[in-house]
């Protein structure tokens, strides 16, 4: 059960890979917690990958497939694994199906969590927060008894400069912009699948399931 995960942010995808790695018990595999790993096991591409964090700077290519190709190669991925967050390039997807080759594999499962930038914008863009107390709400997933009251204080909620639609969709556009030439890549390999993310998180789960257990995608 070789997987890689794809999501726009807002779209679930860290819920449903919970989800996944729980009921199939693979490891789920994120760039920073193999990044993290590197580090603290002190490899040799750990510390590569390290100074150039150091000084702020992005790790290139080869250090972080060299990482990924080490990480995949450890006894507990040999069941499967969960990809999240790798590939993000084409560059880095030929590299992937390159390693998984060199070890007799293949992914089996592209998975792209799919939700309309409307709906993306409304959940990046929904939380509200309480001037007096702090305290947080999100207008879809948590909302005030009262609108733009807090619960506890009646404190007046205001939106962070972050969370402003303006800021989240152009957030977002990059992403989209980002991701779109990897769908592509594996849209023409006819091995995408995408699953509506616009449902339930439980129903999701339930997509998802389903397409994992009859076999390759
Ligand atoms: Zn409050």
């Amino acid at each position: 059960m070789n997987i890689v995960l794809m999501g726009l942010p807002g779209a679930g995808k860290g819920t449903q890979a919970d989800k996944i790695v729980e009921k199939y018990a693979i490891p789920h595999i994120s760039t920073g917690d193999m990044f993290r790993a590197a580090i603290k096991d002190g490899t040799e591409l750990g510390l590569q990958a390290k100074s150039f964090m150091d000084q702020g700077a992005l790790v290139p290519d080869e250090v972080t497939i060299g990482i990924v190709r080490e990480r995949l190669s450890q006894a507990d991925c040999e069941k499967g694994f969960l990809l999240d967050g790798f590939p993000r390039t084409v560059p880095q997807a030929e590299a992937l199906d390159g390693i998984l080759e060199s070890l007799g594999r293949a992914i089996e499962h592209t998975i792209n969590i799919q939700v309309d930038k409307d709906e993306l914008v409304a959940r990046l863009s929904g939380r509200r927060i309480c001037k007096s107390c702090g305290a947080s709400y999100h207008l879809i997933f948590n909302p005030p008894a009262v609108e733009g009251k807090c619960d506890k204080d009646g404190g007046e909620l205001y939106t962070r400069a972050d969370d402003n639609p303006e800021t989240v969709t152009n957030r977002l556009e990059v992403n989209m912009n980002q991701a779109q030439p990897l769908l592509d890549f594996y849209q023409a390999k006819g091995v995408l699948t995408n699953i509506n993310g616009q449902q339930d998180i439980n129903k999701v789960f339930a997509d998802l399931d389903a397409l994992l257990q009859s076999g390759r995608s």
